[in-house]
């Protein structure tokens, strides 16, 4: 199919990009890396009148690493983030996440910025921001504001951002010490959705307890979803076989999966359970070790 007709405008900067998208509103679409977007536009499930591309800005292609607190600008692909050495040592669980999204072709295109604005609630990246605590740093040609991940995923395909508004850079904040991350998910072929994946953080305290925990899942609900009461189940408590067992249950109480044409949701269930099982065991593990990842 091919798409149905739409103006195009290449940004020259920032300012002009914000510019045109605060003339043209929900008309206009930013295209980045084109994986989404496009597609949908070839099926004509998107329908924009104008795209405004984000390519030619090369000043929102970076990484900068701050103290361990990392901030990634729109124009950054995937790629660069996999193989940059820097995130594998202050960010491991965005590190370990990234070989699991699509393909390498893909990943050579598409930016972090332009999946967290697609909001798909089937990727594991908002899950993975969630766990991490990331901010989403929006801009508008009237001002910019900070918005935490936990607030930013609305709905269904649908985030924080106003239609005047871009997400700019994203920033996850340096892992304290003693943490431990872990991403894992089961899809039917690598690189494919997975039909569930689990982030978990985990940081011990002084006493070797578990100081502060937090677990968020993918394709398990209509936003990536925070297993808020399963991670509170396990502060305070040493993170044995019999916690992580309790807080794995508790989380496959807390996600509400829809299912699809690969599994059930009662399968997605099963696996929100298993894979949080998983998930915890190996953060705690890599705590302990002082590893991260
Ligand atoms: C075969 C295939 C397999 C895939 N598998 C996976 C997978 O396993 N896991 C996964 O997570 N993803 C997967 N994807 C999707 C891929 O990760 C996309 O790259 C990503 O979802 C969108 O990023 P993009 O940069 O290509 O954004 P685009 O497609 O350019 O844009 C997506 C949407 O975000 C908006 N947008 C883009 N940038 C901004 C911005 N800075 N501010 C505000 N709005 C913005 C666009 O207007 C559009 O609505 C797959 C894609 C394909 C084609």
């Amino acid at each position: 199919m091919k798409p149905a007709p739409f103006r195009y405008a290449a940004a020259q900067s920032l300012e002009h990009a914000l510019a045109l998208k605060a003339e043209a509103g929900e008309e206009a679409r930013f295209l980045a890396g084109g994986q989404s977007l496009i597609p949908a536009m070839n099926f004509r499930l998107a329908q924009p009148a104008m795209l405004i591309d984000l390519n030619p800005l090369d000043d929102l292609d970076y990484i900068t690493v701050d103290n361990g607190a990392l901030r990634i600008g729109a124009r950054t692909r995937y790629s660069r983030v996999e193989h940059c050495a820097e995130v594998a040592r202050w960010q491991p669980l965005l590190a370990e996440v990234l070989p699991n999204i699509a393909h390498p072709q893909i990943r050579n295109r598409g930016t972090l910025c332009g999946n967290l604005s697609n909001a798909d609630p089937a990727s594991e990246l908002p899950a993975v921001m969630l766990a991490a605590g990331a901010r989403m740093h929006a801009h508008s040609a009237g001002g910019d504001r900070w918005i935490a991940a936990a607030d930013f995923f609305i709905n269904l395909f649908e985030t924080a951002l106003q239609p005047d508004e871009m997400l700019v850079e994203i920033e996850l904040p340096a892992l304290p010490a003693r943490s431990g991350t872990c991403f894992i998910e089961v899809a039917r072929r690598p690189g494919d959705y997975a039909m569930a994946g689990v982030a978990a953080s985990l940081t011990l305290d002084a006493n070797g307890r578990c100081g502060s925990a937090s677990i968020a899942l993918c394709n398990a609900g209509p936003t990536p979803m925070a297993a808020a009461a399963a991670a509170q189940l396990l502060i305070g408590g040493v993170l044995d076989a019999e916690a992580i067992a309790a807080a794995a249950a508790q989380a496959q109480e807390e996600v509400e999966p829809n299912g699809n044409v690969h599994c059930t949701a009662d399968y997605q269930r099963h696996l929100a359970g298993v894979l949080t099982r998983r998930a915890l065991t190996s953060a705690a593990a890599r705590a302990r070790q002082g590893t991260s990842a």
